[in-house]
């Protein structure tokens, strides 16, 4: 098995240190690759994501992603910026299904945005589809018979895009608590009803899997109201882009927050997928141990889950980190005082 590790920019190489160090702890004889995306490549090759990082990424079971943007790049044509390279791995690689688990680590509960008893109930996993929805369709802005400026988002799905996000979210809840709500906003749109008859239909095959739905306004009251009721959350694009920043905040750091983009492509032991961490490169304090390198070891863990089909390996590393936290080892970014490599450490010392 083989990982393609691309750090980046910023804080990207420091934190991906720190997780290839929990990696080679585990000692699971996976071999690693490391190519320069983002920024770094820019500078190294020209374009923030060359032909041989693609390749290699293309080649690999699983890809680790640190982070990408620089500051040194903002005045490039757009499609020389960093940012342009993980835009581009998506498409590339048809990575369609968009995994954010938020999970209250204890003793983090004054972190949350929400009251510490609400908080401390969260353990849910967002699934968010990632190619389709209102994102993708035409769009553009006119001018009027009358004069007045118009603008237009054309909002589709396609019944193959739905199922295929559906049996991802399906599986996400048989490996959890098997439940599973698919939001929406059947009351409204065509789209969603669409949406809803075709979870339902996928259900059919996941009788273990208990499924609700919700509409998209309600389950935004709700994941404030009562977040420990969801277990698995399925939606389209615009509605996941927004409950998936509102769930990190109900659970405190943007450096605890892993992701995973999976697609279509099975591997030997899972699906082929790209993992990293939700927070950016982080230019303000790149370079000075002041990273948490935490939400790049959650992303491996999720990456040996769902890609090396590794779940006992995968909770260990969990387990470890949330050992560490819960021994009060925290960064700056949680109002600690550990360094990128003394976090590092403290999760290892827990393996
Ligand atoms: P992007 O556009 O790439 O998402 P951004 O401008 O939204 O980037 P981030 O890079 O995510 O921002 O950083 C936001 C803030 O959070 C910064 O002040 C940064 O220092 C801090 N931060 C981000 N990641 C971490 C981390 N792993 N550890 C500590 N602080 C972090
Ligand atoms: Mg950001």
């Amino acid at each position: 098995m083989m990982i393609a590790c691309l750090p980046g920019d910023g804080i990207g190489p420091e934190i991906m240190a720190e997780a290839l160090r929990v990696l080679a702890a585990l000692d699971l004889g996976i071999e690693t690759a490391i190519a320069d995306v983002g920024g770094a490549a820019y500078k190294a090759h020209g374009h923030p994501l060359p032909p041989e990082t693609l390749e290699l990424a293309r080649t690999s079971d699983a890809v680790l992603f640190g982070a990408v943007g620089d500051p040194e790049c903002d005045n490039l044509e757009r499609h020389l910026r960093p940012e342009q390279a993980i835009l581009g791995l998506r498409s590339a690689l048809g990575l369609f299904a968009n995994l954010r688990p938020a999970t209250m680590f204890k003793g983090l509960e004054d972190m949350s945005a929400l009251k510490p008893e609400v908080a401390s109930a969260i353990d849910l996993l967002i699934v968010r589809e990632l190619n389709g929805d209102v994102y993708f369709g035409e769009k553009a802005q006119r001018v009027l018979e009358d004069g007045r400026r118009q603008g237009y988002d054309f909002m589709s799905y396609a019944e193959d895009e739905v199922r295929r996000i559906a049996h991802v979210a399906f599986r996400a809840a048989q490996g959890r608590k098997g439940k599973l709500c698919s939001v929406d906003k059947a009351n409204v749109l065509e789209t969603s009803q669409l949406w809803r008859d075709v979870v339902i239909e996928v259900a059919a095959e996941y009788p273990d899997v208990e499924l609700s739905h919700m509409y998209v306004d309600n389950a935004a009251m709700q994941l404030v109201r009562n977040p420990g009721q969801f277990d698995v959350v399925v939606t389209g694009n615009l509605f996941g882009d927004i409950l998936s920043d509102q769930a990190s905040m109900c659970v405190g750091s943007i450096g605890l927050l892993a992701s995973a983009a999976l697609g279509e492509r099975q591997t030997a032991s899972g699906t082929f997928g790209l993992y990293e961490p939700i927070h950016g490169s982080a230019p303000d304090i790149a370079g000075q141990d002041k990273a948490n390198p935490m939400a790049m070891i959650l992303s491996l863990a999720m990456l040996l889950r769902h890609s090396l089909g590794l779940e006992e390996a995968a909770v260990r590393v969990e387990k470890a980190v949330s050992q560490a936290l819960a021994d009060g080892i925290t960064g700056a970014d949680l109002g600690g005082s550990a360094g990128t490599t003394e976090v590092g450490d403290a999760v290892l010392a827990r393996l």
